[in-house]
């Protein structure tokens, strides 16, 4: 396990795995500590007590599309507010998005999400695409879904092959660990989703898993696993699951998510049959940590800004989950595609008052917590859904996401 001072970048990883395709590579590595001195980024950068806005570069290279705000499920931890409703996106807005996209210099990953993009029907959701069959456009994006794959038919599979899009289906693994994805009606969306991954396997699309691990799958993990390997699907994906207002109830401890994710570890280590979105990312930050000096380099201070773009053209950044969100009187909206280009609004949105008590935040957890460069500061709605404060530093997630998963598959290295 990780020790406690705070002026050791990383007080001990005795040895560490390089994922790399199929193939695993140990490595010992010597400690890396830090002597305490102040580093020339905290010497330049950022001053005590608040950060400077301009010591954090912002960039978007991942845009959140509504397409509606509806979904046809009813889980029990869903956060979209509203889910009940069915205002579908105007094609006006996809134009305004495309435009954005022509004159940006990354390429740009478009996730259509928030609602089940599904739901929009295949002819409004090509009406929403049609902006982007420009050649130069079609260069500089890819198209992500998130969907829980209940309304898949041959139709939307053409479409997904047209488009070339990524798939990502949210199920929380076999029936019996999938028993709060509901219909509205109540009832069980296991087999629709199966129905609807299999016609994906059929058309040879490849997939992703997100699941939620919540209370009743803490002991599963090696089910979840299988099920999800077996399935065909790429890659895994957790969202252990979060805490919601004053709700404690389905409170996970950090013992309880180590013990997850140390059995998680154990059971992908045996085949390693598919990849762990999680797992990946650990490695690559060890890779960090080993090659490059993170505090020296100063990569921890670029935010990736998300605009999430609702069936409105309302915009919000950082956190998908701020849509539809107000704290007391302050909204969440940081502009309008309609009314304004989204180039003009992502550079106004550096004065947001929430913008800037992100950057102070994560500038708290670098100082703070030992952890930062596996997590780089951790996310915005979290912080704000769980403490109330955008600049706050610790959370339930956090813990159960990123500190019991570094500790856990240190641990089990370790042993080994
Ligand atoms: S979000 Fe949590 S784990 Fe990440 S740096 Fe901040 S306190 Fe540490």
């Amino acid at each position: 396990m990780i020790g406690d001072a705070c002026n050791t970048k990383i007080l001990r990883i005795s040895n560490y795995l390089t994922f790399n395709g199929n193939k695993v590579t140990k490595a010992f590595v010597q400690p890396i500590t830090r002597d305490g001195n102040q580093s020339e980024v905290n010497k330049r950068g950022i001053c005590a007590g608040g950060a400077s806005r301009r010591a954090f570069k912002l960039i978007t290279t991942e845009i959140v599309l509504q397409p509606t705000s509806f979904c046809n499920l009813n889980c029990h931890y869903c956060y979209l507010p509203d889910k009940d409703r069915s205002h579908r996106m105007d094609p006006e807005i996809t134009r305004r998005v495309c435009d954005h996209i022509r004159k940006a210099e990354e390429p740009t990953l478009v996730l259509w999400h928030c609602g089940e993009p599904l739901s929009t029907g295949v002819p409004h959701f090509r009406s929403l695409l049609e902006p982007f069959e420009d050649d130069l456009i079609r260069s500089k994006t890819r198209h992500l879904v998130q969907t829980n794959a209940t309304l898949i038919d041959e139709a939307w599979c053409e479409l997904f092959k047209q488009y070339n899009f990524q798939l990502g289906v949210s199920i929380d693994g076999p029936a019996n660990l999938n028993t709060r994805r509901l219909t509205r009606a109540g009832h069980e969306t296991h087999s629709k989703a199966l129905m609807g991954i299999e016609l994906l396997r059929r058309n040879g699309l490849k997939f992703s898993v997100i699941a939620v691990v919540g209370k009743e799958s803490l002991k599963s993990a090696k089910e979840l696993y299988l099920f999800v390997r077996d399935l065909g699907a790429e890659m895994l994906c957790i969202n252990i699951e979060e805490t919601e207002g004053i709700n404690r109830s389905q409170v996970i401890t950090a013992d309880e998510a180590r013990g997850f994710w140390k059995a998680l570890y154990n059971s992908w280590e045996a085949d390693m049959g598919i990849s762990i979105r999680e797992f990946s990312k650990l490695f690559n930050s060890m890779d960090r940590i080993v090659k490059t000096d993170y505090e020296l380099d100063g990569s921890y201070r670029t935010i990736e800004m998300i605009p999430t773009i609702s069936t409105r053209g309302d915009v919000v950044v950082l956190s998908p989950e701020f849509l539809g969100m107000e704290k007391q009187s302050q909204s969440f909206v940081v502009g309008n595609v309609l009314a304004r280009s989204l180039e003009q609004i992502l550079k106004s949105a550096t004065d947001y008052w929430y913008v800037r008590d992100y950057a102070t935040g994560i500038e708290r957890c670098r100082k703070e917590c030992q952890y930062f460069v596996f997590c780089g500061g951790g996310y915005a709605s979290n912080k704000y859904f769980e403490n109330g404060e955008v600049s706050s530093t610790e959370t339930h997630f956090c813990r159960n996401k990123d500190k019991a998963l570094v500790e856990a598959v240190l641990e089990v290295m370790e042993h080994e």
